[in-house]
């Protein structure tokens, strides 16, 4: 569902330019929930505002449900990120608006008429098991509530494809866990592809069917979960599962 090649970013600093990803190339099935593992500075993060053109690449192709989406035009782009969902590790709600209005505000913004956007946005909150925290602001809930919230904006506009950057970084192990066994039960009741980007491998083996490791800008290994669990080939691969297991 995601095809990336020969993709590269640099950003320009006054301290000169640091060039952040060198040549990745990656293809992400769909259907499928493919972790990306890295220790900070890799360029997790990166990729993943690439992938949504919240950065744009130096040069490259990236295509998302086959579309190539490194030469749209404004209008055409934004079309595209509707079928786009992202989620981040410090949750990023507007906390002057209700858990219903966090939900809600990708559609307002897309000029759904009310009665569609309450329908959604109910349907939605059901999903994520939010029903009757809709009055309640971000302020009064847990941090798996407000992950929650997270999830349920990136996903009231029905996208094709969900980027989880760090979700599960900031919660403990036993609310990360319920957010990766509803991240999975999203995936297996929507069919949606979920490339989940995190330093955390628990988090990958509980969840991924394929990972990928990404190291100073380049992915340096890719198969299953696994295949790179038993025989990791490169050093970022064996000081993970070194550490982690
Ligand atoms: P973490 O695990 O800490 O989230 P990451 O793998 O997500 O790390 P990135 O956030 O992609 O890493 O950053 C990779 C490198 O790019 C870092 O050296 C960072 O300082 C640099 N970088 C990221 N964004 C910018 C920017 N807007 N301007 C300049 N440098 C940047
Ligand atoms: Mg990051």
């Amino acid at each position: 569902y995601i095809q990336i090649s020969g993709l590269h970013k640099t950003f320009h600093t006054r301290s000169g330019p640091i060039q952040v990803l060198k040549g990745i190339d990656l293809t992400v099935r769909k259907g499928e929930i493919f972790g990306i593992i890295g220790f900070s500075g890799a360029g997790k993060s990166t990729l993943a505002r690439c992938i949504n053109r919240l950065e744009t690449p130096d040069s490259g192709s990236i295509k998302v449900g086959g579309v190539e989406i490194l030469n749209l035009s404004k209008k055409q782009l934004l079309q595209e990120r509707k079928k786009i969902g992202m989620i981040f590790q410090t949750f990023n709600l507007f906390e002057a608006k209700t858990v219903y209005h966090n939900i809600s505000y990708p559609l307002e913004i897309s000029k759904i008429p009310k009665p569609e956007i309450r329908k959604r946005v109910l349907e939605t909150a059901e999903l994520v098991g939010l029903s009757d925290k809709l009055n309640a602001y971000p302020g009064g809930l847990s941090g798996g509530q407000k992950q929650r919230v997270g999830i349920a904006r990136a996903l009231v506009s029905r996208p094709n494809l969900l980027i989880s950057d760090e979700a599960t970084s900031a919660l403990d192990p036993q609310t990360t866990l319920q957010i990766l066994d509803l991240l999975k039960e999203i995936n297996r009741t929507t069919g949606i592809t979920i490339l989940m980007i995190t330093h955390e491998l628990d988090a990958i083996r509980y969840t991924c069917d394929r990972m990928a490791v990404l190291e100073d800008g380049k992915i340096i290994e890719v198969g299953t979960v696994r295949e790179i669990f038993n025989n990791p080939l490169s050093r970022t691969g064996a000081l993970f599962t070194k550490v982690f297991t």
